[in-house]
């Protein structure tokens, strides 16, 4: 690989979604710049992910001139929530897609290189702040950099930024069981609160199929083997021929959204960025990626890199502290039982309720009026007990 200018306009470390994002929204904004695109892994690169990808990470990426990246693919119009014998199947306002982070990723790198990126394999250790450009690893300079390395960032924890709350979960794929084709189908734990398994069918014959737990600080993180009996208990027949398994944390976000000032930026799963209430977080990652590269860009139009933090704090923050809020609060009444049966119960009886709860769920949708109605209604509904097993303690 030829080495690039040593000075860069925009160093982008991770090159996932946030990252590729970044980019696109950068170079949209001015084609012009010198961008760098850093990554530590080879592209295409698998992923731990469920593959669910909402319907809005494309028109987000419409806006920064992407289109048709999912047109071969085959979208999914169903969605059953369910806990316990409790259900509610619906069809969504709009098809979401499934698609595997080898093929999603790959193509998004791709994109970003078309639109003027140099994708550089390189693994970022360490960086420096100085008064005119940031340093990565004593041997790359930039003007502005955005930190979009995952749930682990490097560049997170160069700003001495806190995680805050995590979840653990473990995806395989494998061949759609009989009754789950066609869907995207979620049952929430009945134990390990809050908690869920999934198996969303990709179009081809086999399903993502994973389960995922919030991490207690006073509990033990979950072993492999228990998360693969928690799935196969709560969706049965999910694991048969399931191969590839990955786990990975999930950064989860909270109602405490404070972008740092400065050159350096975060995206996506490397500002915690996880939505606690189902785990999404490609949207997050292509929304905050987009209007991180746009700051980027407009600051360094200006002359002033070193702004480019608070104008993405102003960007930002209009749209996702209030949808953060109301997540969080979703999520704060999810850990009790009684008010996950009764949002299954109010999405069953009223489609407006669920696609609010799917808008919360999956893009920047709020705890609506329809929502908190609909819980009310439902609460007073008196529940019939199920003969479903209960997960293992
Ligand atoms: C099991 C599981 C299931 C999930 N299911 C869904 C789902 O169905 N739908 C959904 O929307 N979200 C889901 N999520 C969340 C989703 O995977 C993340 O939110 C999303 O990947 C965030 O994108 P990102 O670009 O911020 O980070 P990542 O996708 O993690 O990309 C980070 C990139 O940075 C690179 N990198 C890391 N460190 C360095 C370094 N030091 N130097 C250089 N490069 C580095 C990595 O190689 C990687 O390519 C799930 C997560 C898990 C773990």
């Amino acid at each position: 690989m030829t080495p690039g200018p040593a000075r860069w306009d925009l160093a982008v470390v991770g090159a996932g979604p946030a990252g590729a994002a970044t980019a696109l929204g950068a170079l949209h904004a001015d084609p012009g710049l010198r961008v760098a695109l850093l990554d530590r892994a080879a592209f295409p690169r698998d992923k731990a992910c469920g593959d669910g990808v909402a319907p809005h990470v494309l028109d987000l990426l419409a806006e920064v001139g992407v289109t048709g990246l999912l047109d071969d693919r085959t979208p999914v119009g169903r969605l059953r929530l369910g806990r316990g014998g409790l259900a509610a199947e619906r069809r969504m306002a709009r098809p979401a897609w499934v698609v595997p982070r080898r093929i999603l990723d790959a193509r998004l790198v791709d994109a970003a290189v078309a639109a003027g990126a140099r994708l550089l394999r390189h693994r970022v250790r360490d960086l420096r702040q100085h008064t005119d450009a940031v340093l990565l690893d004593g041997e790359i300079s930039a003007a502005v950099v955005v930190g979009a390395d995952g749930a682990h960032s490097v560049v997170r924890r160069a700003l001495g930024r806190p995680r805050g709350p995590v979840a653990l979960a473990l995806r395989g794929y494998a061949p759609v069981a009989p009754g789950r084709s066609g869907a995207q189908v979620i049952e929430f734990g009945t134990r390990h609160q809050p908690s869920y398994a999934w198996s969303f069918d990709r179009g081809d014959g086999l399903a993502n199929v994973g389960y995922g737990e919030f991490l207690h600080r006073n509990r033990p993180a979950p072993t492999r083997a228990q998360l693969l009996e928690r799935l196969e208990t709560l969706l049965p027949g999910a694991t048969g021929g399931g191969r590839h398994w990955v786990g990975h944390h999930l950064p989860l976000s909270t109602a405490r959204w404070r972008p740092p000032a400065g050159r350096v930026l975060l995206a996506g799963d490397a500002a915690c960025l996880v939505n606690p209430l189902t785990g999404e977080g490609i949207h997050y990652a292509v929304a905050t990626g987009v209007a991180a590269g746009r700051a980027a860009a407009a600051a360094l139009r200006a002359g002033r890199p070193e702004q480019a933090g608070e104008r993405y704090a102003l960007a930002t923050r209009r749209i996702l502290l209030p949808h953060l809020r109301h997540t969080a609060l979703a999520a704060r009444l999810a850990r009790s039982t009684r008010v996950i049966e009764a949002g299954l119960r109010a999405s069953a009886a009223d489609q407006r309720v669920f696609d609010d709860f799917v808008e919360l769920g999956l893009a920047w949708g709020r705890f609506t009026p329809t929502v908190a109605l609909g819980l009310g209604r439902a609460f007073l509904i008196p529940v019939r007990p199920t003969g479903r097993p209960q997960e293992p303690a």
